[in-house]
């Protein structure tokens, strides 16, 4: 995949992502639908070391369905959602996939959380579906 560039709406947070994504995934769970103000969170999972971020993040310290923290961080300005960092998954930063300046360069390969996922979107069959998180 070729470099991957993004920011947030109002452009003081700009990223580059390089190499191959880990995984690409939409997440179901309520807090994604709570912190997006939306249905779900689009998201890519990059080696920390490929993530290259400009400008200031705000944090905010969040709990994934392990227990574990999920450090949610933002545009301190305009509230995007830039990159996240689970502790139950380490070396991996996940990149908000609304942010893309070209939305087809994010293709979500699995679904998780389904068994929150709001009742008027319609999963398809094309992608691999699990209820939580699988692993
Ligand atoms: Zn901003
Ligand atoms: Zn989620």
């Amino acid at each position: 995949m070729a470099q991957i560039t993004g920011g947030c709406l109002c452009g003081r947070v700009r990223y580059t992502l390089s190499g191959e994504p880990a995984l690409s995934a939409i997440c179901h769970c309520r807090n994604c639908q709570r912190y997006t103000g939306s249905a779900f969170e689009a998201v890519v999972a990059f080696p920390s070391a490929a993530v290259n971020v400009q400008g200031e993040l705000k944090t905010y310290e969040d709990k994934g369905d392990s227990g574990k923290a999920v450090y949610r961080r933002f545009c301190p300005n305009c509230g995007s959602g830039i990159v996240a960092e689970a502790e139950a998954l380490p070396g991996l930063t996940l990149i908000l996939a609304g942010g893309f300046d070209d939305p087809a360069q994010f293709t979500p390969a699995v679904e998780v959380f389904c068994s929150s996922a709001q009742p008027w979107v319609h999963a398809g069959g094309e992608r691999k579906q699990f209820p939580r998180m699988p692993g």
